[in-house]
């Protein structure tokens, strides 16, 4: 899909992305549910999220049928939009001119202990809590990033710089972080923000490999190479 006649929103007011959360939530399942990801099924039992589907029998410790589908829509739209509503958040999205969304971003202003709170719930992981904890201050927490990859296969990442800086500069904050298992983000985020990147790695039980990357880009000095990045109209 070509870039021409995209364009992007970032909205300031609450509204704004409260009004973006039905538009960007089946993009968020459809992502989710595809590489690297697969979390097509959801078990109540520790094997949770997995590629499976719905009526299948859990290939985890269980062995029940799995009956409920990852990220059920109305649960997705609720949950986030009462994080939205709960928390300074910064929403990015592509969208073409019918407001059809090419991807999306969520991001959120907060404390590396209240992230590994929320994220590692349950599971003691001294390395995690100990990167988490070691932040300096709030930071730009990248929580999700996605694309509807039928609708736009490539070109997803190309603005990732210009995100981030949009994300620091309305979060007021000058450490962005974010965890993934996604090669293709990590990739981006070394090539525009260079030194400013750091990576480490944490033994993860929710990542399909065992292991995720967090990492943390300190805007300061700016380094971000946007020369090749594209600019987009805003609507
Ligand atoms: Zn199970």
């Amino acid at each position: 899909m070509p870039y021409s006649g995209a364009f992007w929103i970032a909205p300031k007011s609450v509204q704004g992305k409260l009004a973006l959360v039905p538009v960007l939530a089946p993009v968020y399942k459809k992502a989710f549910a595809g590489s690297p990801w697969f979390e097509v099924s959801r078990c109540g039992c520790p094997h949770g999220f997995s590629a499976q589907t719905v009526g299948e029998r859990c290939t985890g410790a269980c062995g029940q049928m799995i009956t409920q589908e990852a990220y059920p829509l109305p649960e997705l739209i609720s949950d986030l939009s009462g994080r939205l509503q709960s928390r300074r958040s910064f929403v990015y999205t592509e969208m073409d001119a019918d407001g059809h969304p090419f991807m999306g971003v969520i991001a959120y202003r907060r404390h590396g202990i209240d992230i590994y709170r929320e994220k590692y719930e349950g599971r003691e992981n001294p390395l995690a809590e100990t990167l988490f904890t070691r932040m300096p201050q709030e930071v730009a927490w990248l929580d999700e990033i996605f694309a509807d990859l039928e609708r736009r296969p490539n070109g997803n990442l190309r603005n990732f710089g210009r995100i981030c800086t949009l994300m620091a500069e309305q979060l007021d904050c000058r450490v962005i972080s974010f965890r993934t298992i996604n090669e293709r983000l990590i990739g981006k985020a070394r090539s525009v923000f260079g030194d400013a990147c750091t990576e480490y790695r944490i033994r993860d039980r929710g990542a399909l490999s065992g292991v995720s990357s967090l990492l943390v880009i300190d805007l300061e000095p700016v380094t971000a190479d946007l020369g090749r990045e594209q600019t987009l109209a805003i609507r």
